[in-house]
């Protein structure tokens, strides 16, 4: 067994334990795979395993990639921060973006989308840690941009997306992703029909699975330790 088919097992089953500890099905939890910076072939071995979904931060490695394994009809996320002048590759490449955060962006997206495609699935970040640095819209703006990107054609909103600040502890990780499923049911209870928590990563997965996610973006515990800074 390779070590990416071990690691798919490992994560799977952390998972599964984290719905049970909950009551969940572990069915309710969709694992996306996040191959920034491994090569198209570590993307191949995931996908032999029966991986479908992968996750990439930038946009020409991710377009490389899509292009290189066009073949497996995988899914593609686009996870990380988005330029303007990126966007139409991203629209013409990808099935989901998670981190919105503008609706200029957004906008740019469903102009760009092309008609053959269906629409492109996409998430609202939330900044749920308050940090300066971080991306994302603040938890009282999200309603805002929710319902304006709701409206845009080419778009579907599936939900929200969350980075929680890397060192929080345990409680404060638990309360950042709890604000993130009371602020999806605030939406729904708008009338928007939002089924998508995107949170919860390699180190907090558990948590992020007990407090709500339906989609944990995993990259480490699946490729092994990425072998440069975080820009
Ligand atoms: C890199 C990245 C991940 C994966 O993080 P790991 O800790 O390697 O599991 C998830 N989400 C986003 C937005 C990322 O940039």
């Amino acid at each position: 067994m390779t070590t990416i088919s071990a690691n798919l097992q490992a994560v799977t089953a952390r998972i599964a334990s984290a719905c049970k500890a909950v009551g969940r099905a572990p069915q309710s939890v969709q694992l996306l795979a996040v191959s920034k910076t491994w090569p198209a072939e570590d993307v191949r071995s995931a996908a032999a395993c029966g991986q479908h979904a992968f996750g990439e931060n930038y946009v020409q490695e991710g377009v490389d990639k899509i292009a290189a394994l066009a073949e497996h009809g995988l899914e593609w996320h686009f996870i990380g921060p988005l330029q303007s002048n990126k966007t139409r590759l991203v629209a013409e490449h990808f099935a989901w973006v998670h981190a919105l955060d503008r609706l200029k962006i957004a906008e740019r997206l469903s102009a760009q989308r092309p008609s053959n495609l269906p629409p492109l699935q996409v998430c609202v970040q939330v900044n749920v840690s308050g940090e300066a640095s971080k991306s994302g819209v603040a938890p009282a703006e999200t309603a805002t941009l929710a319902h304006a990107v709701a409206a845009l054609p080419r778009l579907k909103l599936r939900g929200l997306m969350a980075v929680p600040e890397a060192d929080a502890d345990e409680a404060s990780l638990r309360a950042q992703f709890s604000l993130m499923r009371t602020l999806l049911e605030q939406l729904n209870g708008e009338g928007l029909q939002l089924d998508t928590l995107s949170m919860g990563m390699s180190h907090d997965l558990d948590i992020a699975i007990q407090e709500g996610a339906t989609l944990v973006r995993i990259g480490t515990a699946i490729f092994g330790a990425r072998n440069y800074q975080e820009p």
